[in-house]
């Protein structure tokens, strides 16, 4: 067994940068080769492996290819002569965390207004940010995204993931849904002359009526959307209250086109009436849910909606709404809403589900377990098990006990490739 430090081994492995990439909607389809190179035998203190609620001691972690061959005490591992070992002293081996609401094409409110970022911000402008925003988040952990919207970006998502899928440039694998579909005057930059209003860029594609909205969501698949996302409300009441958009009729026709073509579909939504609405429709998530009451959760329970509560933006009320939450019984999923706040600080959201109530294995779970299942990956991403993809993370301290260990990453694998080391 040859031993190896750190850095010459991400020299290594660098040239299997290019060309790594595994298959599948969203995730990368247009699948490559596995990396080539030796087997890899990760030496942690402990593995965390999302299955069992404690991380095991001694346990270690053979990935061959981009996949995982072995998880268990080191005695139990057939170890071949020709594997690197990575010691990893004084860390937890978690799966790769996944962020379930991103915007890639977006970049924090408080450095530049959304207003501004959609009006003023080039697209090859958007475009350059958004390649370092993919290796920010997955330099920090997070193997996984699922992006909610360009926000008037148009199919940058959909090249942006072709690019990491190629191994042209380093980022998480991506779940992309494009320009998100919303009602006619609910989602654009406001504060223009009422005669302008219909030539400026739009925050997502404008959508009403059964003709419009079966095309609209077709259209977005012909252009790669692995998701659908939909605005079942926004701040448009007549003094700017969040009130819903699509009837009920028109959130069914979007979910019904969407799951005929296999696809799911994510709801904004922060009133009880959206979530009311999109529940009935049969979407999978809904995100930020601020307006949530204990009866529309109760029903999001009975049929299967995650709950995304995006604790890092928005309403003072996060704690008791996730309480709400959790006592009837809905999956907690974790999403940031990164972009509106920073990439590459996506813990924060999981610290924020702690802060708000969840113990630190609830919240490492959402980040999982819960958001693979909920991606439709639950069998091959989320837990550190055999025949998973070899998406690992190795944080200083043990998230278990202290969530805050989710910051001091040590060592990021995605697909079998070292992506980053410390
Ligand atoms: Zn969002």
């Amino acid at each position: 067994m040859r031993k190896t430090s750190l850095i010459s081994l991400l020299v290594a492995l660098l040239p299997a940068l290019a060309g790594a990439q595994a298959g599948g909607r969203g995730g990368g389809r247009g699948a490559a080769a596995p990396p080539p190179g030796p087997p890899v035998l990760l030496v942690p203190d402990r593995v965390w492996n999302a299955v069992d609620a404690a991380p095991h001691e001694g346990w270690v972690v053979l990935v061959r290819g981009d996949r995982i061959e072995a998880v268990d005490a080191k005695a139990n591992v057939q170890v071949p002569p020709e594997a690197t070992t990575i010691n990893l002293p004084g860390t937890t081996l978690i799966p790769g965390l996944i962020e379930g609401h991103s915007h890639l094409l977006l970049h924090p409110y408080n450095e530049t207004s959304w207003n501004d970022q959609v009006l003023h911000e080039s697209l090859a402008l958007r475009v350059a940010r958004a390649v370092n925003h993919a290796k920010a988040t997955l330099l920090a952990g997070f193997t996984s995204v699922r992006d909610l919207g360009t926000e008037g970006a148009g199919y940058a998502d959909v090249g942006l993931k072709e690019a990491i899928n190629q191994g042209i440039i380093p980022g998480p694998r991506m779940w992309v849904v494009t320009k998100a579909i919303v009602v006619t005057g609910q989602y654009a930059p406001k504060g223009f002359a009422t005669e302008y209003m219909d030539e400026i860029p739009q925050g997502a594609e404008e959508a009403d009526g059964p003709d419009k909205i079966s095309h609209v969501v077709r259209d977005q698949i012909k252009h790669g959307a692995d998701w659908i996302k939909v605005y079942a409300d926004y701040r448009w009441g007549p003094n700017g209250e969040a009130m819903p958009g699509f009837t009920q009729d028109e959130l069914n026709l979007i979910v019904s086109i969407a799951k005929s073509s296999g696809r799911q579909v994510a709801a904004h939504s922060s009133t009880a009436e959206g979530m009311r609405r999109s529940t009935l429709a049969g979407v999978a998530t809904i995100e930020h849910g601020d307006g949530g009451t204990p009866e529309v959760f109760k029903l999001m329970a009975e049929r299967g909606v995650c709950y995304v509560p995006t604790v890092s933006v928005g309403g003072r009320n996060k704690a008791a709404v996730l309480k709400m939450a959790m006592d009837a019984g809905v999956t907690i999923c974790n999403g940031a809403d990164s972009g509106p706040v920073a990439h590459g600080d996506n813990a924060r959201e999981v610290e924020g589900l702690v802060a708000n109530g969840l113990t630190p294995l609830q919240a490492l779970r959402a980040a999982t377990v819960n958001d693979a299942k909920m991606l439709g990956w639950g069998d091959k991403i989320g837990s550190v098990q055999k025949g998973f993809y070899a998406d690992l993370v190795a944080v200083r301290g043990d998230p278990t006990k202290d969530i805050s260990a989710i910051r001091q990453v040590q060592l990021v694998m995605k697909n079998g490739v070292v992506y980053g080391a410390r």
